[in-house]
């Protein structure tokens, strides 16, 4: 199953059970605009290079669109078309003021020199700048971008529209990036786990983690796992998979990766083959890299009680109905990994009113809508008798589909969930 195919999947298996008619459905599906443009520059070799830019720009009936932009070999237009929609559902069960975009370029950021990439963002925001803006639609960094990336952006953009950062977030502080935002999504995963943990009775520090990636989500998400005294047992990333049972120093290996460029060859654990990381003995097991990796051929193998998906899509919907069966918790990406997208609206809220928080303000902030979230999330899971992906999925929907039906988009009245009585 494609990517888009699987995010309607768990669409229509939460908005079956909320009485919205197939109108609002088909509204609610279909993404508003999608993008894609062609990106031609000048290589350092001479030579002309070509590549596909995307945007997808799925809804806005909570507020301006908002969504990472990726640079990797595989973005293409269905899979972008699936990040835009997750992106909506996430901004409305965090409950932050936007809709859902995504957008991408097909290359290889590890193939290409900074220069190069500079010439794609800046071809990019060319060809796109008129349809992205701080009340329309706002990019941040995803897989293969950053803080330098966004820092581009906002220079080409403002070369068009006058000094704009709040144009993307995810910046350096330097140019209004906010305290925090670069941990923010790793920071997220872990209160998502404390979360789930503290419902069974269980803590990080008595919980033994897998984390699949070490990109910013993942190693993040490592470096505070180990500093709340759980033990990672395996981490992975492009190079191959590592294992300790006494659990990795996670310190040493965020130095050694620095200067080596991968986790291969780290001394303080022993290696493993990649694909058996999924399957590894823990009691936490987070996918923080690709999407599509706990398929039907590994669902029966997982051995985790347990799954945090720091990463957009990681489970197909014949895995995620296994591990229904198998008893196995998934607490869905559309939460798990939002305190990027979180501290992204900070970072906008900040530019906005042109005031800088600290940092214990953005964590504890960013510590509360998570938790706010949860609690929804469960309680709907316990009123409905459902997993926590059709729970979400479902909180998700209401939101989006009361805002459009009440700014009138849409003629269907529309009951929804939580939703205070008049009066
Ligand atoms: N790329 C991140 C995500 O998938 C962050 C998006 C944002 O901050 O807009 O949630």
């Amino acid at each position: 199953m494609r990517a888009w195919e699987a995010t309607q999947y768990y669409f229509k298996r939460a908005s079956k059970g909320l009485g919205m008619g197939q109108r609002l459905e088909r509204v609610l599906q279909m993404p508003r605009r999608e993008v894609k443009v062609q990106l031609t520059i000048e290589l350092d070799n001479g030579e002309l290079g070509t590549f596909t830019g995307f945007r997808v720009q799925h809804d806005n009936s909570r507020g301006p669109m908002k969504g990472g932009l990726r640079y990797h070999p595989d973005v293409d237009p269905d899979d972008v078309n699936s990040l835009a929609s997750l992106m909506t559902w996430k901004t409305a069960i965090a409950n932050i003021p936007y809709g859902g975009a995504k957008g991408g370029v097909n290359c290889d950021p590890n193939k290409l020199t900074y220069s190069e990439l500079q010439r794609i963002t800046r071809a990019f925001v060319d060809e796109i700048h008129d349809i992205i803006g701080p009340g329309l639609d706002i990019p941040a960094p995803d897989m293969g971008t950053n803080a330098q990336t966004m820092a581009w952006i906002v220079d080409q953009y403002s070369k068009y529209h006058g000094w704009t950062p709040s144009v993307v977030t995810g910046k350096p502080i330097e140019l209004g990036g906010s305290e925090g935002r670069e941990a923010a999504t790793g920071r997220g995963v872990v209160y998502a786990a404390a979360a789930v943990l503290a419902d069974a009775g269980k803590e990080i520090a008595d919980s033994r983690f897998a984390v699949q990636g070490f990109g910013n989500v993942g190693m993040w998400t490592a470096r505070f796992l180990a500093s709340e005294g759980a033990r990672v047992v395996a981490i992975s990333d492009l190079s191959g998979a590592i294992q300790n049972k006494d659990g990795i120093d996670v310190n040493s290996l965020v130095h050694y990766v620095a200067e080596r460029g991968s986790i291969s060859g780290f001394g303080g654990a022993e290696p493993m083959p990649a694909d058996e990381l999924l399957t590894a003995d823990c009691d936490v097991l987070i996918p923080a890299a690709l999407g599509n990796v706990l398929t039907l051929e590994n669902a029966n193998d997982v051995r985790a009680r347990f799954i945090v998906e720091g990463a957009n899509g990681p489970t197909s919907p014949e895995a995620d109905e296994i591990f229904i069966k198998r008893g196995i918790t998934v607490v869905p990406d559309i939460f798990a990994n939002a305190g990027g997208v979180i501290v992204s609206y900070f970072e906008w809220v900040q530019n906005v009113q042109q005031f800088r928080w600290r940092l214990d303000r953005v964590n504890s902030e960013l510590h509360a809508m998570m938790l706010d979230a949860y609690n929804q999330i469960k309680k709907l899971s316990k009123v409905d008798h459902c997993d926590l992906r059709t729970a979400a999925f479902q909180l998700a929907i209401s939101r989006v589909a009361q805002a459009t039906a009440l700014r009138g988009l849409e003629n269907e009245a529309f009951c929804v969930i939580g939703a205070p009585h008049a009066g």
